[in-house]
């Protein structure tokens, strides 16, 4: 039974919410074989009941130690257990708030803080991370085997962009990390919506999307960065933009959480519902039903293994959304296991937890190739790159599959 939130946090914004989130788990149980961090290592505080329990005693006012700041690190937040939870357990929230305790109460070393500081201001730095991968890619061949699989080849053709003019326009947000790791993808995106009528447009002064702060305990450089990039959706919007689209479903899924997070912010409270309002991934722009207009044969392409991203399909809930796309572009879908295991990519999660990631890669790879597909296609740049350094097969974005598809048939 959950009591009441200890003094200091009753009354409080925080203390409510974390009462009404609590109070939703009866302990049942059965999101515990959803849970990949469960199944690796079989602790009931590496599940999320566990986690739950570890976030109540907190909230109740019990001592946050390393070991409740370990169990809750080693969360993905994929949230796989929110849609095994029958009782609607809002757990993504849960985790936010219990993070947001254990790094006031249980403040980290100097080293993990400075460790999680360089990360953040590294890996959101577009120019920074591409000129990173470039001079990598120089002296790929070089380096020792462990680094060398983090960096990507360098393609072999660079990517083309066609200059687009058409009356519906779309706002295309580019990230932070894919335009230096995979080039090819937003191109691929922009060559794709140009065959369906779509021009893409990208906003000036575009930040990270804000989730590597937020996920490693940055919360006001994340609530800026969201800040800034609310002001550049707007405007665009206000210009004509219909949408804001996303090929990155890990970034989608935070742009789409903007009204939420700054939703006690009267300056950009409503803008930011504006905006989540209006963001969507590519999977909901591109249809079926216009790839198939385009001439595209079914089953005419090699077998491609599909894995969702766990912040395409338990966080933006659009499982099932791609496979049709892919179908409908002429690959044919390779039976595989695990659909809604994680991959153990997670952000930084590889970095700052490589064992357990390391196995998550290794049994979802082992489930992903299970029907010998000849590509596995992805919806996130972080999941593509993980199992790339470790898959038999290419690993590529599904956008960049239709694309390719689309550049076999002549235009109408
Ligand atoms: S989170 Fe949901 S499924 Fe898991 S123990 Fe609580 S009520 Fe049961
Ligand atoms: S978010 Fe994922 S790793 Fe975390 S408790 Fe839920 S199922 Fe387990």
């Amino acid at each position: 039974m959950f009591a009441r939130p200890a003094a200091g946090l009753e009354g409080t914004e925080r203390g409510t919410e974390a009462q009404a989130l609590l109070r939703n788990c009866v302990h049942c149980g059965f999101c515990l074989p959803a849970c990949p961090t469960y199944r690796v290592t079989g602790n009931e505080l590496d599940s999320p009941r566990g986690r739950i329990y570890l976030i109540k005693q907190m909230v109740e006012g019990a001592e946050a130690t390393e070991t409740t700041r370990h169990h809750l690190d080693r969360c993905l937040t994929c949230r796989a257990c929110e849609r095994a939870c029958p009782s609607g357990v809002e757990y993504g929230r849960l985790i936010d708030l219990g993070r947001e305790l254990v790094e006031e109460r249980a403040p980290r070393s100097l080293a993990q803080r400075a460790l999680r500081r360089a990360l953040t201001r590294t890996l959101s730095r577009a120019s920074l991370l591409t000129a990173a991968v470039r001079m990598g890619q120089v002296v790929r061949a070089a380096l020792p085997a462990a680094l060398r699989v983090r960096i990507p080849p360098r393609p072999s053709r660079r990517p083309t962009v066609p200059a687009t003019g058409h009356a519906r326009r779309v706002v295309l947000l580019e990230g932070c990390v894919q335009p230096g790791l995979a080039p090819g993808i937003n191109a691929a995106a922009v060559r794709v919506l140009d065959r369906l009528g779509i021009a893409v447009e990208r906003i000036a002064g575009e930040q990270c999307c804000g989730a590597l702060g937020h996920h490693l305990g940055d919360a006001g450089r994340a609530l800026d960065q969201a800040r800034r990039n609310v002001e550049a959706c707007c405007a665009a919007l206000d210009a004509g933009a219909e949408v804001i689209v996303s090929s990155t479903s890990a970034c989608g899924l935070m742009v789409k959480d903007y009204g939420r997070l700054l939703a006690s912010d009267p300056a950009y409270a409503a803008r930011a519902q504006r905006v989540s309002a209006a963001t969507r991934d590519l999977a909901e722009i591109v249809d079926a039903r216009d790839l198939a207009g385009a001439g595209l044969l079914r089953g005419t392409g090699p077998g491609v293994a599909w894995q969702a991203p766990c912040t395409l399909q338990h966080g933006q809930r659009l499982g099932g959304r791609v496979e049709p796309l892919l179908e409908a572009a002429g690959y044919t879908l390779v039976a595989t296991r695990e659909a809604t295991l994680c991959c153990g990519s997670a952000g930084t999660y590889s970095l700052l937890q490589p064992e357990l990631s390391g196995e998550l890669r290794r049994r979802k790879v082992a489930a992903l190739v299970t029907g010998r597909p000849a590509l596995v296609a992805t919806a996130n740049i972080g999941c593509l790159e993980h199992l790339r350094a470790a898959s038999p097969v290419p690993v590529r974005h599904w956008i960049e599959l239709v694309a390719d598809a689309l550049e076999r048939v002549p235009r109408n």
